[in-house]
């Protein structure tokens, strides 16, 4: 079974469809097989990997709607081991259905059921609230990845998440783990900067990620081509940032090696 993490934060802007589309594309390059999953309704990483309305077949809309199968919402990618299922919503009207059937918070859980063994990881990025489609999220999440723009202080934000997520450990899913805090926008040198990580290191210093990415305005330029990063600039500064975090999730996540038989004769003998 693949791992699920939930990309959230209930602050807007601050980097998480980012984070979501550039490392799910960062695990996909290092052969991971990855699903992207946009579970907000405003469809930015649609329009991050290019998938204008025309190329999509259906999204979870249609799945939370029971008119399509998980399965036929599967969207292959420009990357080989990348898949994506997008939102799929386009009016006010569909906005409200969405929203309407998010209030069944299993309902992403068991629409995942079937496909989650086929992936290595699943990505999830939510709104920048905390009901509905966040909740339905860290259900069916086995961690959740804070993004933190660096240098705004939104150490209120990640309180109030760290508040639902023991909410939800009570409630939805005993199992619940922090992934940790991603820097996100990152500018070292800065008063602001220093601040807040000062107070991070001081609140948070076991869930901090070392890898932190820069501000970059080629991350920018890569979802206004409707490419990830590594697909936009494989050198830039960004991209470098998110395949250093994958890597260090796949460190992470790596199943402990399993000790030589050789080796533990030698220690006892
Ligand atoms: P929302 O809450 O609205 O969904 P979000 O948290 O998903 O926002 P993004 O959409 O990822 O945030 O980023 C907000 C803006 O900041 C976007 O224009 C994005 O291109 C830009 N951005 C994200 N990361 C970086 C970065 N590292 N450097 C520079 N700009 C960035
Ligand atoms: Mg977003």
């Amino acid at each position: 079974m693949g791992k699920i993490i939930a990309v959230a934060i209930p602050k807007g802007g601050v980097g998480k469809t980012t984070t979501a589309v550039n490392l799910a594309a960062s695990l996909a390059v290092f052969e991971q097989r990855t699903l992207l999953i946009d579970t907000d309704p405003f469809g930015a990483c649609s329009l991050s990997l290019g998938f204008t309305k025309e190329k999509i077949v259906g999204g979870l809309f249609e799945v939370f709607n029971f008119t399509h199968s998980i399965s036929q919402v599967l969207h292959r990618t420009e990357i080989a081991f990348l898949d994506f299922i997008p939102s799929n919503v386009h009016t006010a009207h569909m906005e409200e259905r969405y929203m309407k059937l998010a209030e069944n918070r299993t309902i992403l859980k068991n629409s995942l059921r079937s496909v989650a063994a086929h992936y290595d990881y699943v990505i999830i990025d939510c709104p920048p609230f905390l009901r509905g489609l966040t909740t339905n999220a860290l259900t069916c999440a086995d961690s959740v990845l804070i993004p933190l723009k660096s240098g705004h202080f939104s150490l209120d934000a990640i309180d109030k998440l760290v508040t639902y997520v023991e909410w939800i450990r009570e409630v939805a899913n005993r199992d619940l783990q922090l992934e940790g805090i991603l820097q996100t926008m990152y500018e070292a040198n800065t008063k602001v900067t220093d601040i807040t990580e000062r107070e991070l290191q001081l609140r948070f210093r076991k869930h901090m990620l070392k890898t932190v990415i820069p501000k970059n305005t080629q991350l920018v330029e890569a979802s206004f081509y409707g490419k990830p990063a590594v697909l936009f600039n494989a050198n830039s500064k960004g991209t470098l940032a998110y395949l250093q975090v994958a890597r260090e999730m796949i460190e992470r996540h790596k199943p402990a090696t399993t000790e030589q038989p050789g080796m533990l004769q030698g220690q006892t003998g």
